[in-house]
C-alpha cells in the first residue's frame, strides 16, 4: 500500500483535506510502501494490528472499487500479541472458518456476530466520497458507537463480570476517507444509545505510521 509520512496540518483541531480528499500534511511529506503483514501476524499493539486489518480492507476495496464499507474485530491472543484473523462459526454448523472482515454500509447490524474469543477492539472503514463527504467519512456515523458499545457488553457477559461492574477495556478504530486511521478509546464510556456522529473530534486519536493514498 502506499502511504504518506507525514504531520498533519490542523487548523484548530479540525482535519484539512487537500484538493483530492486526501488529508493535508505539512511540507516535508513523503511517498513511502507499507507492507501488509496479515491477519495472522503476530503485533506487538492493537494500534498496529488496526492499521494493518485496515489497510488491507483498502486494499481489498480499491482493487474491488467496490465502495464498500468493512468491519471486524482486533483479537488478543495468549501469548499476548494481536492479530485480526478470528475464527467464525458457519450458522447451524459444527464449522468454523478463518475471517478477517465482513462488509456491510452501516455498523448497527449485528456484524460477526457474537464477537470473536479474545476480541479487544473493532475497526472498519468508510466508503472514499465526494467532496462533502469527506469531513462526514472520517469520524463515526450516527451507529457507530453502538456495535463496539454491544460488543464489550457481550464480552463482559461472556466473562461473568458482576452486574454493573467494570467493563473490559474496548477500542474502536476508523478508517476515514482521507487517509487517515483514527482510534476512539474506552468506546465503553459512552452510552449505548450515542449517536457516533456528536462525539468529539479531539477524542479521535491518529494511530498508524502514516496516511494511506486513496485516490
Ligand atoms: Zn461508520
Amino acid at each position: 500500500m502506499n502511504i504518506v509520512l507525514g504531520a498533519p496540518v490542523n487548523d484548530r483541531n479540525r482535519t484539512v483535506f487537500d484538493r483530492r480528499g486526501g488529508i493535508e500534511l505539512a511540507r516535508g511529506a513523503t511517498l513511502s510502501t507499507y507492507p501488509i503483514r496479515g491477519p495472522e501476524h503476530h503485533f506487538t499493539t492493537p494500534d498496529e494490528a488496526a492499521f494493518d486489518a485496515i489497510a488491507l480492507a483498502r486494499a481489498v476495496t480499491g482493487a474491488l472499487d467496490d465502495g464498500n464499507e468493512k468491519t471486524g474485530y482486533i483479537i488478543k491472543r495468549s501469548d499476548g500479541t494481536f492479530g485480526y484473523g478470528y475464527p467464525y462459526q458457519l450458522a447451524g454448523m459444527n464449522l468454523s472458518i478463518p475471517r478477517t472482515s465482513s462488509a456491510g454500509w452501516d455498523l448497527k447490524a449485528a456484524i460477526d456476530w457474537p464477537p470473536p474469543e479474545g476480541a479487544i477492539a473493532m475497526w472498519h472503514i468508510h466508503p472514499v466520497g465526494g467532496e462533502g463527504d469527506n469531513a462526514a467519512n472520517i469520524y463515526f456515523g450516527e451507529g457507530d458507537v453502538i456495535a463496539p458499545r454491544k460488543a464489550v457488553n457481550e464480552i463482559a457477559m461472556r466473562m461473568n463480570r458482576a452486574p454493573n461492574g467494570p467493563l473490559p477495556a474496548f477500542d474502536a478504530y476508523l478508517g476515514g476517507s482521507d487517509g487517515a486511521v483514527r482510534a476512539v478509546r474506552n468506546i465503553q464510556s459512552y452510552p449505548k444509545t450515542y449517536d457516533g456522529r456528536n462525539l468529539r473530534r479531539d477524542k479521535y486519536i491518529l494511530v498508524g505510521p502514516g496516511f494511506f493514498k486513496l485516490r
